[in-house]
Formats: C-alpha cells, structure tokens, sequence
C-alpha cells in the first residue's frame, strides 16, 4: 500500500504534471515573472468560477485578511470580532493592524462562530465580524448578515479553507463561500483545497469601491504608476503560481467531490463508535473538508495518535492551543471563562488524513485503525 500521509500533493500533481509542466515552461519562457498574464487571467476565471464581481489576487492567505482590513478605514482600538477557534492568522492580523482583536466561542458542532454570542460581544468600537468558515463548512452566514447589517458592520470572510464551498441563503439562492458578506479571503497555500506551489491568496468583493482600494493596497497603495494614495503592501501573486493555479481550478470541483466522497466513508465507518462523534454538517452549507475531524469521547486522544502513528498513520490535532491562551495574546485582555467550547475542542479534536488521492485500501486501513484505536 503506498505511504498514508496527511496531504498528498506529490500523486495528485503525478495526474496533471503535462499541463502543469508546461504551464510552468511557458511563464520561464515569456520571462514574465511579477504581473503576468496568468494573474489577470487566473482572477478572471476565479471570478467566473465563484461567481464575484472582483479577485485581486495577492501573497498569501494572511495578506488577503491585513489588505482587506485596511481597505476599511478603521482607526487604531477600533474592534473587530473573529472565531477564537481558528488559525493565528485571522486574529493577528487584526493586532497587527492596531486593531482590537475581539474573540467569541464557536458552536461545539460545527466548529464556527456561535452567532448566539456574537451581538454581546459588539460595542461602539466595534467595526467589522470576521467569520472562518472552519475545515470547509461554513459559517452561519444569513445571522450573521442580519447582525452586520443591523449595527453597520462589515462582515469578512475567512474562506481559507472553504474555496468552492457551497452555502444556502434560501431555498433558491446559493453563494459560494467568501462572496456572501463585504469582503472574501483565501489562501493557495500547498495544502488548501485549491493549492499552488509555494505561497498565494486572493481577496474577493461585489464593491466596487473596495475593488478600488483592494488593488491599489495590494500593489503600494498605486493606482497610476508612481503616485501613490494610500499606505499599501507589497503582495503579489507570481505568474507561476497563477499559471499552476489556473490548471488547477478547472479540477477544484473534482478535488473538493473527492474529499467528499473520502468523508463519508470515514464517517460510515465513525458513526456507530461510541468515542468518536463524526463532523456535523450544517443545513445552510456544504462541507469540502479541507479536514476531516472528529471529536473524542471519553478516550485519551495522544493514545489514539501513538497507536495511529505506530500503524504508521498520521494524525493531526488542529488546533492545540486557543487563540486567547496564545503566548503571543498574552498582553491582550480576552475573559478566559467566555471560551468553554473551543477550550474543549483543542483538547478533544483529531484531524486524520485528508485529500484528494485516499484509495480504498487506505481509507479501509485507516477506519480500521482508528476504530481499533479507539478500543485500548
Ligand atoms: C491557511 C489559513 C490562513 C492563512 O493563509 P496563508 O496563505 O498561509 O497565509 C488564514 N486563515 C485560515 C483559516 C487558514 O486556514
């Protein structure tokens, strides 16, 4: 059986090296490294694929959340409000910026903001909500529409890891992930579900006006060659990464059904094991798995991971630590008593391995294993 890992990007780039390869050859070729015609291109046909009016796209993941804040206007302790179950990245940012990063708990199904405590964490200085639509399900995003709007608040997405999730606004109307509220962000980072050869992002927007700012942030503040308006960054995607990206997207839809079709095995095999409960799916979204979690009952979770990794299969805890007990919050002022389900979650969640190229004979090792696991 070949070697199970967490991601593998080598077998699913084996499938498609011809195109990629000469996607590649072709920008060393035209020596058209920085603003390449694979960028305009590739944001074109994202924007076609999600469907959005804008994609700028930019360095990475992290880029995409900082520019999108700071086409806002906010002020200095201005209040932004983010999952505290999460990547670093989506609060970070917000102290990066001199913001006041504002985390609420996430709902313990699944795993994103629970929009029943978002309203008591808003006061006058908030500005802006930050959902992360966590492993590729999204976010509660109709409540949390109603919410923004009611006390003026713009409402940004963290789509890092949910690019081609689907979400039910009503019985007749689907958005993707990211095009919902004011802003989207993702990242193409190797492993995400739509992912280049080294770092890449992409910010989303119907606003023209935020089209505006975002572009010209994105590129040092310049909207006219050499005049610049505002204090931008320097975040590019390259026009290798674009050129492999737009390989790549015409296979997002076949990559995420492949995780899919990899969930529910696991979760057939899950369903009836007593200390494991499989991922909830929400009704208003799907889910692309960017991981596939499962929550542990009543087991010793780093004795599940020893048996595993003895079976030589990998495992991964995302994520160990909240973000309010970070060494690197440890100067901000969060209630630790406001957090009792993400704390929970850090100690009780394990990631098993999940992407597009699971054979059965791997995924059947796997359940096995992890059932048997489960048992000692
Ligand atoms: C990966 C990720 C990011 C950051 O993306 P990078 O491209 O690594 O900077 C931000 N938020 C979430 C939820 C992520 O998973």
């Amino acid at each position: 059986m070949k070697e199970i890992r967490m991601v593998d990007l080598k077998g699913q780039y084996d499938k498609i090296k011809i195109e990629i390869d000469s996607a590649i050859q072709n920008v060393i070729d035209t020596s058209s490294f920085i603003k390449g015609n694979h960028v305009k291109e590739f944001q074109k046909e994202l924007e076609n694929f999600l469907p959005v009016k804008h994609v700028v796209a930019c360095g990475n993941g992290t880029d995409a959340l900082q520019i999108a804040l700071m086409s806002l206007n906010l002020k200095p302790g201005d209040e932004v409000i983010t999952s505290g179950f999460t990547f670093i990245a989506t609060a970070e940012v917000i102290a990066l910026l001199g913001l006041k990063p504002v985390l609420v708990d996430v709902d313990p199904n699944t795993f994103n903001l629970d929009v029943t405590k978002v309203e008591k964490a808003i006061t006058e200085k908030t500005k802006a909500i930050i959902p992360v639509h966590l492993f590729g399900q999204c976010a509660d995003m109709n409540t949390l529409s109603i919410i923004a709007k009611k006390h003026n608040l713009y409402l940004i997405e963290d789509a890092a890891q949910a690019l081609g999730t689907n979400y039910y606004i009503n019985n007749s109307i689907t958005k993707k992930a990211g095009t919902i509220g004011d802003i989207g962000c993702t990242s193409f980072f190797p492993s995400k579900n739509l992912g280049c050869f080294g770092d890449g992002g992409a910010i989303f927007t119907n606003n023209d006006d935020l089209f505006q700012k975002i572009s010209a942030i994105a590129n040092h503040g310049m909207k006219k060659k050499y005049y610049h308006e505002l204090i931008g960054v320097n975040s590019r995607l390259d026009n290798i990464q674009a050129a492999i990206l737009r390989v790549k997207l015409k296979h997002l839809n076949e990559y995420n059904l492949a995780r899919q079709k990899a969930a529910d095995f696991y979760d057939k095999a899950f369903i009836n094991n007593p200390k494991l409960q499989i991922p909830v799916r929400a009704k208003y979204s799907t889910h692309i798995f960017h991981q596939y979690t499962l929550l542990t009952k009543d087991v010793d979770r780093e004795k599940i991971q020893d048996y595993l990794k003895s079976k030589n299969i990998p495992s991964m805890v995302y994520y160990p630590v909240p973000i309010h007990k970070q060494e690197a919050f440890k100067n901000y002022i969060f209630s630790h008593n406001d957090f009792p389900v993400t704390e929970d979650l850090c100690k009780r969640v394990i990631s098993l391995p999940m992407h597009t190229e699971l054979t059965e004979e791997q995924l059947n090792y796997i359940v096995d294993n992890v059932n048997e696991a489960t048992q000692i």
